[in-house]
């Protein structure tokens, strides 16, 4: 048994295909379909994978829920199926019969598992064991009879062909081989595209369908790895190699960040094959369908929840079934969609919380968004999906395709006569090229890039380009407008149960070899384990467009420490005084955060230096309401806490004051306001700084189809176009425009359709 009774290679994977779990299942299924109609006791077993001791307290917990989902009516009927179908920790993915996953296999090279990849690799390994033993008795044979050179001494090379074989075989037909540095760039491409992040890879993969396109892609970082593919992982790529690790500008009149050195908050990105979706937290979120209804009816004809469904559906392939079955999740995209195998039983807990408050219990990412999910993540067999293993290792062989790493874009080429992008300047291992264009140049370098790039291009505010002389060749509002999700970081409550997330119950060998060999446990997990979309007393009042969304966490700042306070960057003062006193104690955690902002900030050059990073100011709570509404939101996470379906855990918030609010009594306006402004936290959602706009809309950059005003063949696809910042996580909405960008590109070079 492992350190807190839990041990991992004794866990049974409801998905394992093998003769002993299947019989475990069928008694599983039985015992359980016996017990969930006639009594309140689930099977033990339920809490067999956990690392939670306590027994009798478990026993309490399964009574509380099953008493709970027991009794349905019909209106709370979809709501209990939701909790029983993840009330077991280990059978909400993958499948439901054994042989689902036989059956997905099937369908399309996008669904190749490892473990189809693992047949062949057996078949591999059988070749290699075979010619080794043939090499072995070639040698024995040689050693024998002491004859150099004959037939037998030739066979023993055989191994090292079929070695060699074998895997140049596998890594062209594994479809997760990593894609390859172009070792030799063209000087001119139909297409470039610049930074391969979110959306970046979506369009290099779309455009370069079209076998007679070149297309060259950009990467200013280099390729993802192991590390970056662990889930649980995920806060320790930032501040590597990975990360661009901007900052914010230290706050004016409005304080932010009070709780982080210099008054600044860390804003890291991405800088890898993959983009920000690489170090991410995984979470896959559509927004709410009134976002994109609003983008159209601000004058962005084809934009509304309506026409950008599609896309979504497009590029996913949903591994959970009761998902699939609705009309809103598909399968057979690219990108991998399923909830982690793995979570503490606190996420049920957070179910049943919202169901108490009166929420329904749905896939906010359906019909209505309104209410309380277990997270979906942008995850593959347990490891993360970004957009670089979902779009671009499926395509790297195709020879239209270049990809091109460590090449940071300095300047896009524009022809100051013409007003015509021709080109792009770029930097690849210290060396300067010059690349161009004979279609059009593709901006995909996330909203602080892009902005940056546009405006050394000559693309932005004339007073602003002016003032560091560079001619000005159209004068847009780039990089106003920036828009970001804020929150209350280290909102903590505290618990007596063991049961919560905390480093040292993720970070140890058994859960280690669980991963690599089950792709299952708790370094599966998101960290993030529930997500609620839920309204505050400012929300319209129709109910169906939230304006706060809940994080849930089984953990919170002192459960990883060190690591959340160097990614966060909070001063030592407020670590020690404030969560130093709960290291390691049993907690979680709730991040309340404002989904439509009224405040919005900017991004602005600080040098024409492109290796100078820009000056960033998000702005945050410059606008009162915004204050308000987090405040209520925070209220409401409180009562969340004071749920019977917490109150069983003795759950109740951790009440020591950042050192610069005690003079403030606890729940108080000005308590939270001070708490708000000190542990500012954002999830790293900056979009929205090269607007899409009507012609008419002053602060417009791109029309809606994506192309820069006043500039010819130059176009933004990312984040930096959303009009509005969508009410929920960034990565899937970025996607989608990805998806919609290329098939706009495709529609006006393949059909002439050039009007918006
Ligand atoms: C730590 C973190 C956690 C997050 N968690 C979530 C989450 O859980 N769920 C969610 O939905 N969203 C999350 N987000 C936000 C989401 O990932 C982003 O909104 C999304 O990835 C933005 O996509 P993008 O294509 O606009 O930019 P990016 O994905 O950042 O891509 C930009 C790419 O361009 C490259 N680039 C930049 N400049 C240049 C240049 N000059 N030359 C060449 N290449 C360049 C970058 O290196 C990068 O690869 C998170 C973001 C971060 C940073």
């Amino acid at each position: 048994m492992g350190k807190f009774g839990f041990n991992p290679t004794k866990f049974v994977h409801w998905s394992d295909p093998t003769a002993a779990n299947l019989k475990y299942k069928e008694k599983y299924h039985t015992e359980y379909k016996k017990r969930s109609t006639t009594t309140n006791v689930q099977p033990k077993e339920k809490y067999s994978t956990t690392p939670y001791a306590a027994k009798e307290k478990v026993a309490r917990n399964v009574n509380y829920i099953s008493t709970n989902i027991k009794g349905e009516d019909s209106k709370q009927a979809s709501q209990n199926d939701y909790i029983k179908r993840h009330l077991y920790v280990k059978s909400c993915v993958d499948k439901e019969s054994p042989e689902w996953k036989f059956q997905a296999q099937k369908v399309s090279i996008r669904n190749y598992t490892p473990k189809v990849i693992n047949q062949e690799i057996n078949m591999g390994m059988w070749i290699i064991v075979m010619s080794s033993i043939i090499a072995s008795l070639a040698q024995v044979a040689n050693f024998a009879v002491g004859l150099g050179g004959n037939p037998l001494a030739i066979a023993g090379l055989l191994p090292i062909f079929a070695i060699g074989l074998t895997f140049m075989r596998y890594s062209s037909f594994d479809p997760e081989s990593h894609p390859v540095d172009a070792r030799r760039i063209y000087p001119e491409y139909d297409f470039i595209v610049v930074g391969g992040g979110s959306a970046g890879a979506v369009v290099a993969s779309r455009l370069s369908e079209i076998s007679n396109w070149t297309v060259l892609l950009l990467e200013a970082g280099g390729d993802e790895n192991e590390i970056s593919d662990i889930p649980a992982l995920s806060g320790y790529v930032q501040m590597s190699e990975m990360d661009w690790m901007y900052q914010t500008s230290p706050p004016g009149d409005s304080p932010y960040c009070l709780a982080m050195i210099g008054d600044r908050c860390n804003w890291p990105r991405g800088k890898v094959l993959g983009g920000s979706s690489t170090i991410n937290a995984m979470i896959y979120v559509r927004g709410n369908r009134h976002d994109y209804d609003l983008w159209e009816s601000l004058g962005n004809p084809g934009w509304s929840y309506q026409n950008v469904l599609p896309y979504f559906l497009k590029s996913e392939d949903n591994r959970n079934p009761y998902l699939q079955r609705t009309k809103y999740h598909s399968t057979g995209g690219y990108l991998t969609v399923q909830e982690s195998p793995w979570r503490t039983p606190l996420a049920i807990a957070f179910l049943q919380a919202g169901k108490e408050l009166g929420y329904q219990i749905r896939d906010c990412n359906g019909e209505l968004q309104t209410g309380f999910m277990i997270a979906q993540g942008t995850i593959r067999r347990g490891s993360r999906c970004s957009t670089a293993k979902a779009f671009l290792r499926p395509v790297r062989l195709r020879r239209n395709l270049h990809i091109a790493m460590h090449s940071q874009a300095t300047q896009v080429l524009i022809d100051p006569n013409t007003k015509m992008a021709y080109g792009v300047k770029f930097t690849k291992n210290n060396r300067p090229f010059a690349v161009r264009a004979k279609r059009e140049v593709v901006l995909s370098a996330g909203a602080l890039s892009t902005p940056q790039l546009l405006m050394l291009s000559g693309v932005g505010p004339k007073d602003h380009l002016e003032s560091f002389g560079i001619t000005v060749l159209s004068d847009l509002k780039v990089g106003h407008n920036l828009q970001d999700h804020v929150g209350l970081g280290g909102f903590t409550f505290m618990i007596d149960d063991p049961i919560s997330f905390k480093k040292e119950r993720f970070q140890n060998f058994g859960v280690a070899m669980e991963y690599i060999f089950n792709e299952r446990g708790p370094l599966t997990s998101l960290g993030v384990e529930g997500l609620a979309f839920v309204n505050t007393k400012y929300a319209p009042k129709s109910g169906s467009w939230p304006d706060v969304q809940f994080h849930f966490a089984g953990s919170s700042v002192n459960s990883d420490g060190d690591r959340v306070k160097q990614i966060t960057g909070l001063r030592d003062s407020v670590y020690n005084t404030v969560y130093k006193p709960i290291a390691n104690a049993e907690s979680w955690s709730i991040l309340p955060l404002l989904l439509r902002p009224k405040s919005t900030g900017w991004v602005r050059l600080k040098s024409t230096d492109p290796r100078v990073y820009p000056d960033i100011n998000p702005n945050y709570f410059t606008h009162k309401e915004d204050v308000a509404v987090l405040i209520d939101g925070i209220r409401i996470g409180l009562n969340v806490s004071n749920t019977a379906a917490f109150q069983r855990f003795n759950s109740r918030p951790h009440k020591i004051a950042f050192p610069g609010c005690k003079q403030y009594p606890f729940d108080s306006d000005e308590y939270w306001e001070c708490s708000i402004r000190h542990f500012t936290f954002t999830i790293y959602h900056p979009t929205s700084t090269a607007k899409m706009g009507p012609a008419n809309d002053p602060d417009a950059v791109v029309d809606p189809r994506l192309r820069v005003y006043g500039i010819g063949n130059l176009r933004v696809i990312d984040a930096s176009i959303m009009p509005a910042i969508v009410s929920g996580n960034t990565n899937a909405p970025t996607i989608m425009i990805g998806e919609k960008g290329a098939d706009m590109i495709k529609e006006d070079w393949l059909h002439g359709r050039k009007s918006a």
